[in-house]
């Protein structure tokens, strides 16, 4: 028997095509009221920046307009979830609001907390899996124990059968109930956010089409494209999707099962498979941060959490701004700071540079990222800088070091990138770009600044430091295969 009245609660699933408790909230009902809670919480937390924020709006204005075309409303409120789920439940007349599960700390006590309201009201939470193909638990060892290396980890999620996209959502059975609603805000300033711009389109469509071009050519090449910085981008750029769910997880694997079977070459085939190995990565971190939440606050190897950081404030802000003098770093963190993106070579190499040239903790990169990115997550991004500092589950050897120089030579040798964003080097040649230093007088004339380290001073110091409180499994069997150097 259908429910007469449900609500479905938007978080991190903005669409309304492959969105399972949305499908079900609408299968199990007459009458389905959508609805976007904004929690000052998260809008001001000091984790969440301008970038985020924008690439949020802009993706609620394109749900409300996709909802509408299909006769729905979508009801705005303000508030702390767990007063305003139950107010609007009461006011609709809903006897359960559905909602797609969340694995963040904060997100599982949020609710924990609106279950027990709802439940005191007579009200039910129904909560779907949406955000991964395989949550929490359901990936484990032979031996009943959650994986922290990812390789076994990927081989076992591969095994398990896939899931395949919900349908989209059909138009009102019934006349909603009339219930308030605020206006969406037409910028991230009213939201006090007001520098807000993220680095691409967002909403469903714009994230469907993303995908689309993406695997209409570039996949093929992922392989080679993903560590180069030349234009077109060799990646998807689909993470702030990803992030907010205006793509979901499903269409993602569906289509690129479906591109894999219109390649005959070799090449093409191991791209579609790389790429499939990064979206596993992603639900790697999932699951390591619902498994461990105490990876939030800590390294995954406890004995890490006693190294003694020595980089200095000074050191922390110059990387902040992109003034360290290696024009790679540099060329990232501007980068950045201007566009809320950065690719994820660039990424390995600016938090590897933080953590092990200059000797900050991970943790102020960590919090700084999350802060710039429009596609911070705090799975992907402590994942990945635990990976990078050498303290995380699968982490890169703690003496791996990368060079930032011969990094900058890789990814950008004809130092295109670097011209962009440090324009100080704009006439700089190619063959000294990534080590402006070697030719004082152009260093001189350009005004940027001379290295604020010695790479080849630093590694040693580095190396010392760690070494103080290694355990002995500092070493791990594998890395994130877009990390090889
Ligand atoms: C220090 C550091 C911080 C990072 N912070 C974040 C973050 O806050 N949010 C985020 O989404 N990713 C983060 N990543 C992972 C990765 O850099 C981005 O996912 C990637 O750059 C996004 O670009 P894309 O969508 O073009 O990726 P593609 O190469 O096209 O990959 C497709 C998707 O796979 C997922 N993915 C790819 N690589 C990884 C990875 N190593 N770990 C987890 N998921 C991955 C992303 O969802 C991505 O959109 C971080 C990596 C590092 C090293």
């Amino acid at each position: 028997m259908l429910l007469k009245t449900v609500l479905h609660w938007f978080r991190r699933d903005l669409r309304v095509t492959d969105n399972t408790a949305l499908f079900q909230a609408y299968s199990e009902s007459e009458r389905l009221v959508p609805v976007f809670c904004w929690d000052d919480a998260i809008l001001r937390s000091p984790d969440v920046g301008a970038a985020r924020v924008d690439f949020l709006l802009r993706s609620l204005h394109s749900l409300s307009r996709n909802l509408d075309s299909l006769g729905h409303r979508l009801v705005i409120r303000h508030g702390p979830p767990e007063e305003v789920l139950p107010t609007l439940a009461r006011e609709a007349g809903a006897s359960a609001v559905f909602v797609n599960r969340d694995y963040e700390p904060y997100s599982v006590a949020r609710d924990a907390r609106v279950e027990a309201v709802l439940t005191e009201h007579g009200i039910q939470l129904r909560s779907h899996k949406d955000r991964v193909i395989h949550e929490g638990r359901e990936v484990l060892t032979r031996t009943g124990t959650v994986f922290s290396v990812f390789t076994p980890y990927s081989k076992a999620w591969k095994a398990k059968p896939l899931s395949w996209p919900a349908p989209r959502i059909g138009g009102p059975k019934a006349p909603a109930p009339s219930l308030g609603s605020l206006p969406l805000p037409e910028s991230a300033a009213a939201l006090g956010h007001p520098a807000g711009q993220s680095p691409c389109a967002a909403g469903e469509r714009a994230g469907l089409e993303l995908l689309d071009q993406f695997l209409e050519a570039r996949v093929f090449d992922y392989d080679h494209g993903r560590n180069l910085l030349s234009e077109p981008n060799g990646t998807s750029l689909l993470s702030p999707h990803l992030r907010f769910g205006t793509v979901g997880i499903r269409t993602v694997l569906e289509r690129l099962q479906s591109a894999r079977t219109r390649t005959t070459t070799t090449v093409g085939q191991k791209s579609c498979d790389t790429w499939l190995s990064e979206l596993i990565w992603r639900e790697f971190y999932i699951q390591i941060l619902a498994n461990h939440p105490r990876v939030a606050s800590g390294s995954f190897r406890p004995e890490y959490d006693q190294i003694q950081w020595r980089g200095t404030d000074a050191q922390f802000e110059a990387w902040c701004a992109g003034q360290t003098g290696y024009p790679i770093v540099d060329a990232a963190m501007r980068c950045l700071n201007a566009t809320g993106w950065m690719h994820n070579r660039l990424r390995m190499i600016v938090a590897m540079f933080l953590t092990k040239d200059l000797m900050v903790s991970w943790q102020r990169g960590e919090r700084h990222f999350m802060k710039a990115l429009a596609d911070g997550d705090l799975a992907a991004n402590n994942g990945g800088w635990q990976w990078s500092a050498g303290c995380g589950t699968d982490a890169a050897p703690y003496f791996r070091i990368f060079n930032p120089v011969t990094q900058g030579q890789k990814c950008d040798p004809d130092g295109d990138f670097v011209r962009r964003w440090v324009p100080e080097l704009k006439d700089a040649p190619a063959d000294c770009i990534h080590e402006p230093w070697t030719r004082p007088l152009l260093l001189a004339r350009s005004r940027y600044p001379s290295p604020i380290v010695q790479h080849d001073v630093q590694r040693g110091l580095c190396l010392e430091m760690f070494k103080a409180v290694k355990g002995a499994s500092a070493e791990s069997k594998s890395t994130p295969s877009s990390a090889n150097e």
